[in-house]
């Protein structure tokens, strides 16, 4: 038999993870758990500041360590991706398995929703399985008190042999009994017995026999029972590593072969393939899970029981009733977005033209040249007040409302009603919530994606999330919709028309996203559409301030920062076009001469498409620079407000129609420059990224044409 202890490279697996310690004492922790169940939380509650993200190597997966002291100990957290199983096949899955098995983890902790324990009882025990020293931490105590359930901790401790912590993550002093488990637990020196979930008695005999010959290897820390276990149901992904951690010798044994061999010939002899082993196994676990829990986790009255969920759902996911909730809360959404916006836009406007204005006055008293004005005032900073006071309010408001529906809960449940329209398109119903997250930023909406676990429906989703407009594009298109077809009068009327133009816009990105989905689907990605499961997490009510501090800090400053930052250069490109001039014409005036007769194609003009062409960093400056273009050329330069705006657009040839291929474009065309850099780092290729700029492009392009076309024709 060759298993010798040589013949194990302990710890070879590279799960390419550097552990950022304080101290050469300090030990490793894992914090894992399914989806949703304020993982997060609980690791930003104990690291506090002390965080540092990146990706696990090779892999578009985002990693977090943090660190945490208590009196014992100082550990260093991390925080693995959320999966629900140990054997499925996502990045996401395959590194949490990883740095579980293979990793240097001293302990976990897994988290729990206290509403369903027993479902997230799987995670926790494959996880015990494999040998790990584990701390149940039972989070969303609160939820699960407010739905009548009850958990008896420790009963389920005595019965899992682990410390099992109830905590409510959001209120930090509830974490501190996690924190003494956790302690003890490193202190404890042996190792407890592993968990033994009890197998039908065909698998059990099966499972002894490569468990005798493995017993006597050395598997670093890995349990034989569980690499016995492992070795039967022959997952590819993990034999690699398996073969990687234990050396590729180690797997050949002869001695081991045999043993597996016959493991296999008594499961055929009890009718049990590949597939009836996995089943087996997994209704194992279920049942053991059930058993741990009878008695320990109590519901209340049925009636009682998340009874304002399930009313909910049947209105939100209801047959009838969810399409048009859906409709109803995105015109909400925009309504408020647009009312309120109105307000903190004309008092931002005020207030930065009365400051350009006396800076002017500042700059002519002490007699500085006139092209400085030129360049600072007209230029760069008409049009950061401009994008500050156009851009900055409708963000402000958009992005926490649409946290809020997250943080709630709604937006699984979007995925979960626009599953089958996605599934008719061949594509995957999670589609639908990277699409939701494109609203916001198209970039984070390409990331996103990763939580499809076909490639082939990544990249679908991938392709197509330009099609909801994101952030930047927002704002630009409220202003046009307001110049062309609302007016200024404002009142009820007015925003309620903005909204129901918004959506509009909105629902025909959504089709396109449909109509080209399908498309691909049928040309360059065929294929069917896989199937998956979506767990539609219980409501919560949302936490307000976070979300305002969140959204504020996280997205819409972040958004404003890129495109004041992007304006001003800008401004100076525009200022510099303008004034050099080549031949009798500025630069300026020749580039949208060049481009006047295909943009004129489109319901255009030269200077609109080359503002386009100039705001591939970000969407956010396209009207900005068509105005400075025309301003630079013209004699208008007032810019305080949207009237004045659209005088200068009217000015310079806009009508109606020009404002309808303006939305389009806006609405299709390349996705800026942070987007697609995200393209080719989520899909590492040319060709992809390539087409993603050109699949919306060109639809723009050929609607815009059309339009144009019918418009034409009707006139004559
Ligand atoms: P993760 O996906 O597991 O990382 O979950 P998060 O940490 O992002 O939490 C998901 C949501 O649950 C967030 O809105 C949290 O504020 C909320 N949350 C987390 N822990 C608790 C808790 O103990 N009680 C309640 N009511 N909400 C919580």
């Amino acid at each position: 038999m060759g298993l010798t202890k040589g013949s194990v490279g302990k710890n070879a697996v590279d799960t390419g993870l550097e552990i950022r310690r304080r101290s050469p004492d300090d030990r490793v922790v894992a914090l894992a758990g399914n989806p949703n169940v304020g993982k997060s939380t609980v690791f930003n509650a104990l690291t506090g500041m002390n965080q540092h993200t990146g990706n696990w190597p090779g892999k578009t997966v985002t990693n977090a360590q943090g660190y945490c002291k208590t009196n014992q100990h100082g550990y260093v957290l991390v925080d693995i991706p959320g999966t629900y199983s140990l054997f499925a096949h996502s990045a996401e899955e395959e590194v949490a398995r990883n740095f579980i098995c293979f990793g240097d983890a001293d302990a976990v902790i897994v988290v729990c929703d206290a509403s369903c324990i027993e479902r997230n009882l799987n995670l926790v025990l494959q996880i015990m399985e494999s040998g790990a020293r584990v701390v149940v931490c039972v989070n969303l105590m609160d939820e699960a008190k407010r739905k009548k359930i009850s958990v008896d901790l420790t009963l389920l401790s005595q019965r899992l042999g682990v410390p099992v912590v109830g905590t409510v993550a959001k209120k930090k002093r509830t974490l501190k009994e996690l924190v003494a488990a956790l302690d003890q637990t490193i202190d404890t020196p042996q190792r407890r017995e592993p968990m033994h979930i009890p197998y039908p008695d065909a698998v059990e005999r099966a499972l002894a026999l490569p468990e005798a010959v493995l017993e006597r290897g050395n598997l670093g820390r890995l349990e034989s029972r569980w690499l016995s276990l492992r070795l039967l149901d022959c997952d590819k992904a993990l034999t690699r590593e398996l073969s990687t951690y234990l050396g590729t010798e180690f797997l050949r044994d002869e001695e081991l072969c045999k043993a597996v061999d016959e493991a296999w010939e008594v499961l055929a002899e009890n009718g049990i393939d590949s597939e009836a082993l996995k089943d087996l196994l997994a209704e194992a676990a279920v049942c053991h899970a059930e058993k741990l829990c009878r008695g320990a986790v109590v519901y209340g009255t049925p009636t009682q029981y998340s009874a304002l969920d399930r009313r909910l759902d049947k209105i939100l996911t209801g047959k009838v009733t969810a399409y048009p909730v859906m409709l109803l809360l995105l015109v909400l959404i925009f309504w408020l977005t647009v009312t309120v916006s109105n307000i903190p836009s004309g008092w931002l406007s005020d207030v930065g033209f009365w400051m350009l204005e006396r800076l002017s006055e500042g700059l002519y008293a002490i007699g500085a040249p006139p092209w400085l004005e030129g360049v600072l005032v007209d230029g760069v900073l008409r049009v950061l007040v401009w994008v500050v006071s156009v851009m900055l309010p409708p963000m402000a408001i958009f992005f926490p409302l649409f946290t809020l529906l997250e943080d709630a809960g709604y937006l699984p449940r979007v995925a979960y009603n626009l599953d089958r329209p996605f599934h008719r398109c061949n594509a995957c119903g999670k589609q639908a919530l990277t699409m939701c997250m494109g609203f916001g930023c198209n970039a984070a909406g390409i990331v996103g994606c990763r939580i499809i676990d076909s490639p082939r429906e990544r990249l679908l989703a991938i392709l197509t999330n330009s099609f909801v407009p994101c952030n930047g594009r927002f704002p630009a298109l409220i202003a046009v919709l307001t110049m062309f077809f609302i007016g200024f009068s404002g009142g009820f009327i007015g925003s309620v028309t903005a909204a129901l133009l918004l959506t509009a816009i909105i629902l025909f990105g959504i089709l396109a996203t449909f109509a080209v989905t399908k498309l691909l689907s049928v040309t360059l990605l065929r294929g069917e559409a896989s199937s998956f499961t979506l767990e539609l997490p219980s409501y919560r009510r949302p936490q307000v301030g976070k979300v305002l501090v969140r959204s504020i800090f996280d997205r819409t400053l972040f958004v404003l920062g890129r495109s004041v930052a992007v304006a001003a250069p800008a401004g100076l490109v525009i200022w510099l076009l303008a004034n050099v001039t080549v031949g009798d014409m500025t630069l300026l005036s020749h580039t949208a001469a060049f481009l006047d007769p295909f943009a004129r194609l489109m319901g255009l003009d030269g200077v609109i498409l080359l503002a386009f062409i100039l705001g591939f960093p970000a969407n956010e400056i396209v009207i900005p620079i068509m105005l400075m273009a025309y301003l630079s050329n013209g004699t208008l330069t007032d810019l305080s407000s949207l009237a004045a705006t659209k005088d200068i657009l009217v000015a310079n040839g806009w009508t109606w129609a020009t404002a309808v291929c303006v939305l389009i474009f806006f609405l299709f065309h390349w996705p800026c420059s942070t987007t697609l850099l995200t393209v080719k780092k989520e899909t590492g290729s040319l060709k992809w990224t390539a087409l993603a700029a050109l699949i919306p492009t060109l639809l723009g392009i050929v609607l815009c044409i059309l339009f144009t076309a019918i418009v034409k024709i009707i006139a004559f």
